[in-house]
């Protein structure tokens, strides 16, 4: 906190540190909201973190930076115990029963396996609702998967962020290479998980060929479903940094362009078009790569080459990818306004799908 002074200086307070057990916490006061009413509960979906913080140091995540303004940092990733977790669980879901679905936010739901192990036969026993949650793959193992499907989990979502080995580890600090990836993405079909995969467009220092390798990365993982995001230095992180020092910083670009970073080796509208056109190329990577290796080798240099030519439509394919989503939204939310009952039962509709 801060607190100005008579004499017209502040006086700023130190941090106060962590409480380093959350089980010293209360149980979240649900009366605070009209819950019934919440987006989620329309869905019969229950929104629940067990955790705080994250161990890991993502260069474009803020999480280590707010670990680092702690003075006691090294307990910045808690959990609450599992049996504390399992009794809010149970006070949740016995104040609403029309819970039915679990979404865990958590930042990484797996990262002490210790609490993992304890916590998910509880689960099983004591809860079992289907639910979702994220995890990191350098801390998985397929006894985990397994364990998440006998406990109810229909769905994972999964940082990838990047394709390419070598720049992962350079600029995003997240070490971890793409066969085991690949290895570790077959146990959620074999347990018939729906994986989702987070990813980044638009890096410092990234090329669209960058971007393709993250792009056919999914496809080889064979993911069910992709979110691409566009890179937003976000303040103090290392990656910001290491976007100023590049250069790639114009103060002159507006904070709400969806393209922060003015890069020469990769221009804005060639970013716009690979985030715009990230889910469709995952497909029709996918495509290739189930052809027979010699043809699947002809095919994807094919595409490569075209995609990145320097005469390919890539504005145009862009502004074409846009108006389409941006009409789809425009339908989602006039649904939603004129028939708020529709809008949920088609929602619903498509969860089941991925529920199954
Ligand atoms: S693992 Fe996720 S939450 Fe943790 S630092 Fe990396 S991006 Fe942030």
């Amino acid at each position: 906190m801060h607190y100005n002074l008579p004499d017209g200086t502040y006086k700023k307070n130190p941090v106060r540190p962590l409480i380093e057990d959350l089980d010293e916490l209360p149980f979240p006061d649900f009366d605070l909201f009209d819950y019934e009413n919440l987006d989620r509960s329309k869905n019969f979906t229950a929104m629940v973190m067990l955790s705080r913080g994250c161990l890991f140091s993502c260069t474009y995540c803020g999480n280590s930076q707010f670990r680092n303004i702690y003075p006691n940092k090294k307990k910045y990733c808690r959990f609450r115990s599992p049996e504390k977790s399992i009794e809010l669980l149970e006070l949740l879901i016995k104040k609403y029963p029309f819970i039915k679905f679990i979404e865990f936010r958590d930042a990484i739901f797996n990262m002490y396996k210790e609490w993992f192990y304890e916590f998910m036969p509880m689960y099983i026993e004591r809860i079992h609702l289907p639910f979702n949650c994220n995890l990191r793959f350098d801390v998985l193992d397929e006894d985990m998967v397994r364990m998440l499907k006998e406990g109810g989990c229909y769905m994972i979502d999964i940082g990838l962020e990047n394709g390419n080995e070598e720049f992962r580890r350079k600029y995003l600090h997240r070490n971890m290479k793409n066969d085991m990836l690949i290895q570790q993405a077959k146990w959620f079909r074999k347990y018939k998980i729906t994986a989702l995969t987070y990813n980044i467009v638009g890096l410092p220092y990234e090329t669209i060929e960058l971007s393709l390798e993250t792009i056919k990365l999914n496809a080889k993982l064979d993911v069910d479903k992709v979110i691409p995001n566009i890179f937003y230095p976000y303040p103090m992180t290392i990656l910001e940094k290491t976007a100023k020092d590049g250069g790639f910083i114009d103060p002159s670009v507006d904070p709400n362009d969806p393209v922060q970073l003015r890069m020469p080796q990769y221009p804005k509208y060639d970013i716009l078009y690979i985030a715009y056109n990230f889910n469709k190329l995952v497909k029709k990577y996918k495509a290739i790569y189930a052809l027979s290796p010699e043809e699947a080798a002809k095919k994807e240099a094919a595409l490569d080459k075209k995609i990145t030519s320097k005469h390919y439509p890539r504005k145009f394919l862009y502004k074409t990818a846009k108006a389409k989503e941006d009409a789809f939204i425009w339908a989602k939310k006039t649904l939603k306004k004129v028939s708020p009952k529709l809008f949920i039962f088609l929602k619903n509709k498509t969860m089941k799908e991925v529920r199954q």
